[in-house]
């Protein structure tokens, strides 16, 4: 809470000075006038007016109580009676003890008695007044957020933190709230609409926290908090949520998400225990009929695995953990399927967990910005693989590696593959790169940017995950790509029925208008095979071929291919 009053300090304050006897304000406006500017009024009527009309700049009031027309009683009355004005601080000046209990009473904030102290005491009270109430008026706009009244983030910590100290035994519970999709609610029905969704919650988690005596907060954008005395169940409070918002915003389906974490004697701060809330809560992301979630034991054991793949990470490249896998990938266009390429997977030997599949850990990596260290590692670890292979089998096989989501957007991705190609003397044929649809999703601007830099340094860009994103068909006329993965899933239902098996030649159809090969992943059978060469399918990747293997279990696949080339690559490039 270390907010530094951030006015400019040089800049001269204005003060009205008010008293019906002219030697009065001579005196105050000759001790002052150096180094304020000032107003003067005769009586309390005047005051008012010059109020009024200067809410903005005065910064504090001096105040005679005995006055004709309106009394200083009366103008402290009709102050604090208004929005602006009762934030002015009022020094009362008067020479009778009653009065000034009385003033006080009323709202003034000090009193300078008459006759009248030395001047320097004078200065010094005017100016610590001055610095105090503006100090508080920082303080209140930091403490609130604008928009719905609930206290800042920040405020909300600091203050359940306070709650925390008076209260340390007592039963507390985090909630956090998010509501889905907020920024389509806003991009639909516009800014206006979104806000009065964002009040309307605020004030309901506002009546809540009173009724619980806890606190009521806001985080970023669409993200609230409570922090209040435990309770076994909250399916009342989401269910009065859900029901208040219905009958305000009746045709628009507003979801909103809760997570719950009770304060236990393991969570350090309130940070972490509204971190857990959130984690709960993200765990129904999507799933529509549940909107309430608790942090549970399950959950705990998956944030504690969690916490140590980021903690272990480091030490896990430097001693050389994380490895590349090979799958091979057929060209089944033509003939007999022919080994023409791989995809490098990457591994985890983990010293305690074994080896841990990316499943595990590449979101979690991508979220918390350390997925480029393991990519940059797989890559070179590839790199210097496909040389040793070229070397030893004179095979002409190309690899892709997987290059994150988040990797688009280092400015250097570019020169650093290319360095890590040309270190190992390989031609930038032989490196393809494969980048998830859901990447156009989060940003196309730079997705296409990315890839229009890669395919003019002569990099194939084979597209991976095609069809689970909602991006694909407005991406594909923007997006030069020269490969098309087909997602695991189509191959997977495609043989269950007829629909899914028209939603793969859609898939084909699209990739022969667009003249580009498609990859099929996943591919577990012949009879998924069969299918997909009667369909003009390219190449396939999957288990009826191989899982992905380690690299010296993949060399028999290369003893194996005597012909293993890129020919069907090179035919590729040749088309751009
Ligand atoms: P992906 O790029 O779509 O890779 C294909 C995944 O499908 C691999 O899972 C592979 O083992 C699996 N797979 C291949 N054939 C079959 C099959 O016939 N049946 C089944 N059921 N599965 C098959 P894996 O290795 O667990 O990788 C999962 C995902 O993790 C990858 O999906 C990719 O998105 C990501 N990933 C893997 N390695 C890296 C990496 O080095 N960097 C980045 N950024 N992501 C990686
Ligand atoms: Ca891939
Ligand atoms: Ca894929």
């Amino acid at each position: 809470m270390d907010q530094k009053f951030n006015y400019d300090e040089k800049m001269k304050r204005f003060i009205l000075i008010v008293d019906d006897e002219f030697v009065n304000r001579e005196i105050l406006g000759g001790v002052l006038e150096e180094e304020y500017n000032l107003y003067f009024a005769e009586d309390g009527e005047v005051a008012m007016n010059i109020l009024k009309e200067n809410k903005k700049t005065i910064s504090l009031v001096l105040l005679d109580l005995k006055m004709p027309k309106l009394n200083g009683f009366e103008v402290i009355k009709l102050m604090k009676a208004d929005s602006m004005l009762k934030k002015i601080p009022i020094i009362v000046l008067t020479s009778e003890k009653e009065a000034e209990v009385e003033s006080l009473k009323l709202g003034a904030s000090d009193f300078i008695t008459k006759p009248y102290d030395m001047p320097e005491i004078i200065i010094t009270r005017v100016k610590r007044l001055i610095e105090l109430s503006e100090d508080r008026l920082i303080i209140k706009s930091a403490e609130r957020d604008e928009l719905t009244g609930l206290y800042s983030k920040t405020f909300f910590y600091e203050y359940a933190h306070i709650m925390n100290k008076f209260k340390p035994d007592s039963k507390m519970d985090a909630l956090v709230f998010d509501i889905d999709h907020f920024h389509l609610i806003n991009e639909i029905y516009g800014r206006n609409f979104g806000d009065d969704v964002l009040k309307k919650l605020a004030q309901i988690l506002k009546d809540y926290a009173a009724k619980l005596e806890g606190l009521a907060g806001r985080g970023e954008a669409d993200i609230f908090f409570l922090y209040v005395n435990h309770l076994d169940d909250y399916n009342d409070l989401e269910n009065t949520i859900q029901k208040e918002l219905l009958d305000v915003y009746k045709g628009n389906n507003i979801h909103i998400r809760i997570g719950v974490c009770e304060k236990t004697s393991d969570i350090k701060n309130i940070e972490q225990l509204c971190d857990r809330a959130k984690l709960a809560c993200n765990t129904i992301r999507g799933k529509f009929q549940k909107r309430l979630a608790y942090f549970d034991e399950d959950l705990k054991q998956k944030t504690f695995f969690n916490e140590r793949l980021i903690h272990d990470m480091h030490d896990g490249l430097e001693k050389k953990q994380f490895v590349a896998f090979y799958q091979p990938k057929y060209e089944v266009y033509e003939g007999e399927p022919v080994l023409k390429g791989a995809e490098a997977l990457v591994r985890w030997n983990h010293p305690d967990f074994g080896l841990v599949s990316p499943g595990a850990f590449i979101s979690l990596f991508e979220e918390n910005g350390l997925i480029q260290l393991v990519d940059n590692y797989i890559w070179k670890e590839t790199a210097r693989q496909l040389k040793k292979w070229k070397k030893a089998f004179k095979t002409n096989i190309s690899v892709s590696v997987n290059v994150s989501r988040i990797d688009i957007y280092d400015p250097d991705i570019e020169k650093k593959l290319i360095k890590i190609i040309k270190d190992n003397g390989l031609d930038i044929k032989d490196f393809h790169i494969e980048i998830t649809e859901s990447a156009y999703a989060d940003n196309a601007k730079q997705l296409i940017r990315v890839v229009e830099g890669f395919r003019q340094a002569g990099f194939i860009i084979e597209m991976d995950d095609f069809g689970t994103g909602y991006s694909a068909l407005n991406m594909l006329s923007s997006l030069p790509i020269d490969i098309l993965k087909l997602d695991m899933q189509f191959v997977k239902t495609m043989l269950e029925d007829e629909k899914n098996l028209r939603m793969v030649e859609i898939v084909m159809d699209i990739a022969r208008l667009l003249d580009v090969p498609v990859v099929a992943e996943g591919v577990e059978t012949k009879e998924q095979l069969d299918k997909l060469i009667e369909m003009g399918c390219h190449m396939v990747q999957g288990y009826y071929f191989s899982k992905p293997v380690a690299a010296d279990e993949f060399e028999k696949f290369l003893k194996e291919t005597k012909n293993a080339d890129d020919s069907f690559f090179k035919r590729i490039w040749r088309r751009r």
